[in-house]
């Protein structure tokens, strides 16, 4: 188990990584090739120029292809849409980490709405958010040696529309004001170079989005962090409809 635990660990870190990298490198390759385009179009150039500014062209062409695959396969693919319990995408997300949460000495405090409605949503997203934020609830409660993870669900009925609302808090080293506006940015990090990338909570963010949700951060220096999560409630269609098959986060990879 603890071997499953590490490697889904590494997993997540590497495909922020990634994610993080090629869409940095993205923007200036896109500029390579076009600076180069626009030098091409000098009809004074002479014929060895233009056939080296070709190659740069191409070449930063193919990088940009390179790019934006591990883009697409890392990040940037769109959600997996089934029906969707929340409350056993948060368990199983919270299994994944039993190990770690013990040895860091924190307890976990479950209050899942029991008669919580089902969505429509990937599972396998919202696990990696779930898991990003168990993951940083727990570094930021590590430090101070205890603490406390309460993850909660509801229905919340306050917008227009009812949402699903779950909340993830913990009683660790918490986040200063200055920094609130920022933790949701690509490579924001207070953690030491090799233990963050600055990319777990913008990659929560992009998948939040990608599925109508909100996404935020309250917190008080000293006392704790909660981060919350609102969802539309989709209703699942009727049984008239073509079948959506019912899906659970997977155990590996
Ligand atoms: P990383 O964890 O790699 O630093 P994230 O995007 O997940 O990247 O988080 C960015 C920053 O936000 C963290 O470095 C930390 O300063 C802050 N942060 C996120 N979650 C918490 C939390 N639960 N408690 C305290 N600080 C947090």
């Amino acid at each position: 188990l603890e071997q499953q635990l590490i490697q889904s660990d590494k997993l997540s870190a590497l495909g922020q990584l990634v994610a993080g990298v090629a869409h940095e490198l993205n923007n200036p390759l896109t500029s390579i090739s076009g600076y180069a385009q626009l030098l091409l179009r000098n009809r004074s150039l002479d014929e060895d120029t233009r056939v080296d500014l070709e190659q740069v062209r191409q070449q930063a062409d193919r990088a940009g292809r390179i790019v934006r695959n591990l883009l697409m396969f890392a990040r940037e693919h769109k959600p997996e849409r089934s029906v969707v319990q929340i409350n056993d995408v948060i368990q199983s997300a919270l299994a994944l980490q039993v190990y770690q949460l013990r040895v860091d000495n924190i307890n976990v405090q479950l209050e899942l709405d029991p008669s919580l409605p089902l969505t429509i949503a990937d599972p396998h997203q919202l696990q990696q958010v779930l898991l990003n934020l168990i993951t940083n609830a727990r570094q930021a409660m590590a430090d101070r040696g205890a603490g406390t993870l309460t993850i909660r669900t509801a229905l919340c009925n306050t917008g227009a529309e009812p949402q699903i609302e779950i909340s993830v808090a913990d009683t660790g080293v918490g986040i200063p004001a200055q920094h609130l506006d920022k933790i949701f940015n690509p490579f924001f990090t207070t953690k030491p170079v090799g233990q963050g990338t600055g990319l777990g909570l913008s990659i929560c963010y992009g998948i939040i989005q990608e599925h109508q949700g909100q996404i935020w951060a309250e917190s008080r220096e000293g006392v704790g962090t909660t981060i919350f999560i609102r969802l539309p409630l989709v209703e699942p269609r009727d049984e008239t409809d073509e079948p959506l098959s019912p899906a659970t986060p997977a155990e590996s990879g």
